[in-house]
Order: structure tokens, then C-alpha cells, then sequence
């Protein structure tokens, strides 16, 4: 397979895309005049989802016959409107090629435990691309069966499984359930979300023989963007949001911390300076305690936007806190500040929430009950759990609030420690 260059991918989007003619035309770049080297680079229109949105699928794809079959994914899109995207292959950062051959195991017995909106691109691509050697096993589970999930990997005697880390924590004790052992697992791939701190311990517990890959990945690119395991002791005192680029794959910038990605592949959608929302720090040079190469790492920090965050299971908008406090806003502004940490607490991952209110006048202890009681009922942070049914399983710790006459907007914070460096 070729690898297109930098320059090349920008003359294959400008000769082939519709879409990206029409784009940087608007924007007034035109690459044959205005790009000759690295150094034009920032001339090229910055991409974001929200345009990528504006097409349909057919005006923003290049489709060829010769690409073999194109498999469709879609992207989640926080807050906003999901994304559906083809792609014909998956490709396997170098990284997991590095720690494949570390971990050796006779034959791959793998179980995804994936939404099935993404299953057709996560089997397609992923063999297209062939990321799992000849011979190996590979089974589909279903993410809202846990049960069968759990029969499926002790009959196919699983040692490789990729899921989310908030899967990865519930699925063990259906594991355990059926008869199968977390310990049976070697290989822990994990996608989807940062990971805490507390859920790295849990996991490393849990899955006591596993090797645990971490990765960085968005749907809209053909591989991980960032690749990490349990042997990156050096990268994980930096932020357990740190990871191995994947630079074989993706060509990295970075523009007031903002990630700019392009994609070194012909996908039926070309990534070009494609602004994905995360805030970065990018090192050159660093050798980490796994043994890979020195070379380029990232530390991913929050998403710009600080009107939602997910977490563990659970998804927290503002707009939901706003609606719920509606009933009582002669008492405060509509400014609040949700602080998100997560902890572990008797063998079991729980958040913790601090919330802080502008108040108007002097809060009394009714007022922070009524607070508590509106929010515990109103605030939904899953499909069927209000944070109220959330606190009752455990899953949450009552909410601590408290007052502040200083605030000037609403956010929702992610922990502390993937703050760090970003403060
Ligand atoms: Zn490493």
C-alpha cells in the first residue's frame, strides 16, 4: 500500500473532492499556488466537524471502485449531531505491531464488545487493514448482553479484548460470572475514553495478566492517533491521558494547543488540518519505560468545549443542570461550576461531584437541599438513570454544593489530573 506523503494527500484532495475544492476555494487557497512546502502549511483552512456536518456523505466522498468496499462508522459527536463516515481499512499503528511481538501469544482469541452502529467498520476495516494475524479468532459480543458476551468469550477461551474502559470494569464481574476468569485475558485494548487514574488500578486488578493498551483515536481516521500500554510507566507519570503518536499514520500540528490532525491515507473523506476539539501538548524526542523508540508523544488534554463531559457510563450536560435549576433561579444566576473526579471506593469506581452556584442572596441549608433534591430528580446522565438512581446504586456520591459569588459562565470539568499542564 502506498503511504501518500503530506504534500501528496493535499494535491489528492484538491484534484478529487468536491468538497475540498469548494472549501478551500471559499477560503481562498488554491495548494498550486499557495503551497510549495512545510512552511504553507498554516494557509490551509483549518477543518471542524461542523463542516464536515454541512455535506452529506456522498458530497464529502471520494469513492473508487478499486478501494474494495467501503464500511460505515459513526461518530458519537458529544452534544452535537453524529457523523457517518466510510472507510475501507483500519491500519495498525506501529506501536501495536511493537507490543504485539512483546506479548506473544500462540493464537489470538479476540472478543469486541462494540455499539453495533460502529461493528461494521470495527470487522471490516480491522480485517481489511488486517490488524489481527491469520488464524486468529474473532467474535463480535453484544455490548447490552453482558451474559451472552461473557458465554461467548469462555467457549472461544478469549485472551484479547477491546472495549471501553467503562465496559472493561462492568464486563469483569460477568466474566467471573460465567465461569471465566478476567485473568484469562492477556491482551486489555481500550478505546473510547480517557482513563483515570483510579480506573487504570481498578483494570490492572481486575486483569491481572493482561497487557493493557490505551489508546487515542477519533472515528473519522483510519488508525489510533495515540497508542499507549501498561508497560508506558514513563508516559503515565505525565498524564493518563498521554500516549505514543502515531505518526506512520498521521501528520500532527498543534495551534494555541488545539490538535490539528491530517491523515496520511486516501480516505473516501480526506482529514486535512482537521481541528477534532482536543486541547494538546506534543514533545519530540522522548523515550519512554516500554522500550519503543524515542519520538514524538502527546498529552491530551480537555475538549474546548466545557458544556458536557462524559465519563464512566454516565454523560453530563449543562443543558440538563440548567433545565433542572430553571425551577429555582430567583435564588441564583444560571452561572455553575460541575467539578468530576472519580475515585475507588471498596472494589467499585464511583464519582465524586462538587457543584458550585452563584448565588443572589445568602444560600440557606433549605435552599442547598432544594438545590440537591431538584438536581438528584431532574438531571438525567444516562438513557434510563437520572443522577438521583445513580447515587441510589452506588455508582455516584451524593452531591457536595457549595456557593461562590465569582463565577462568570458554566462548566463542566473533567478530574483534575487531565487538567494538568492545561491550566
Ligand atoms: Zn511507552
Amino acid at each position: 500500500m502506498h503511504q501518500p506523503t503530506l504534500r501528496e494527500m493535499i494535491f489528492y484532495a484538491w484534484k478529487n473532492s468536491d468538497f475540498y475544492r469548494q472549501f478551500w476555494q471559499t477560503h481562498n487557497f488554491n495548494p498550486e499556488k499557495d503551497f510549495h512546502d512545510i512552511s504553507d502549511l498554516k494557509k490551509i483552512p483549518v477543518l471542524t466537524k461542523t463542516d464536515l456536518l454541512a455535506a452529506t456523505m456522498s458530497e464529502r466522498s471520494i469513492l473508487n471502485s478499486n478501494d474494495g468496499y467501503y464500511f460505515t462508522d459513526i461518530s458519537s459527536g458529544t452534544g452535537g449531531k453524529p457523523l457517518v463516515i466510510l472507510k475501507q481499512y483500519h491500519s495498525m499503528p506501529l506501536y501495536f505491531d511493537y507490543i504485539l511481538d512483546l506479548v506473544k501469544i500462540s493464537r489470538i482469541s479476540f472478543l469486541a464488545l462494540r455499539p453495533t452502529s460502529s461493528a461494521t467498520a470495527f470487522l471490516g476495516a480491522g480485517i481489511a487493514g488486517q490488524f489481527l494475524p491469520r488464524g486468529s479468532i474473532i467474535s463480535l459480543g453484544d455490548v447490552n448482553d453482558f451474559i451472552y458476551s461473557a458465554t461467548i468469550a469462555l467457549n472461544i477461551e478469549a485472551n484479547f479484548l477491546v472495549l471501553r474502559p467503562a465496559t472493561a470494569i462492568s464486563f469483569a464481574a460477568s466474566l467471573e460470572k460465567q465461569g471465566y476468569s478476567p485473568s484469562k485475558i492477556k491482551f486489555l485494548y481500550l478505546s473510547g475514553e480517557p482513563i483515570t487514574l483510579a480506573a487504570i488500578s481498578f483494570l490492572r486488578k481486575v486483569y491481572s495478566n493482561a497487557t493493557i493498551i490505551y489508546t487515542y483515536a477519533m472515528t473519522e481516521g483510519p488508525a489510533s492517533m495515540g497508542i499507549r500500554s501498561s508497560l508506558c510507566t514513563t508516559l503515565e507519570d505525565l498524564s493518563p491521558n498521554a500516549y505514543h503518536l502515531n505518526i506512520r499514520d498521521f501528520f500532527f500540528e498543534t495551534s494555541d494547543k488545539a490538535l490539528l490532525v491530517t491523515s496520511l491515507h486516501e480516505l473516501p473523506t480526506p482529514l486535512i488540518r482537521f481541528k477534532n476539539g482536543d486541547q494538546t501538548i506534543i514533545k519530540d524526542n522522548f523515550q519512554c519505560s516500554c522500550g519503543f523508540p524515542a519520538g514524538k508523544i502527546a498529552i491530551i488534554g480537555p475538549r474546548s468545549g466545557e458544556d458536557s463531559y462524559k465519563i464512566g457510563n454516565f454523560f453530563f450536560q449543562a443543558s440538563e443542570i440548567h433545565k433542572a435549576l430553571a425551577k429555582l433561579n430567583e435564588f441564583f444566576t444560571e452561572n455553575f461550576e460541575l467539578q468530576v473526579e472519580q475515585i475507588a471506593e471498596k472494589d467499585q469506581l464511583v464519582l465524586t461531584l462538587d457543584f458550585t452556584l452563584q448565588t443572589i442572596n445568602n444560600p440557606t441549608p433549605f435552599l442547598t437541599d432544594a438545590i440537591r433534591e431538584v438536581l438528584e430528580r431532574e438531571v438525567r446522565i444516562s438513557r434510563s438513570q437520572t443522577l438521583g438512581d445513580a447515587i441510589g446504586k452506588g455508582y455516584v456520591m451524593p452531591i457536595n454544593i457549595r456557593f461562590s459569588s465569582s463565577l462568570s459562565t458554566s462548566r463542566i470539568l473533567p478530574p483534575q489530573e487531565f487538567m494538568k499542564h492545561f491550566l
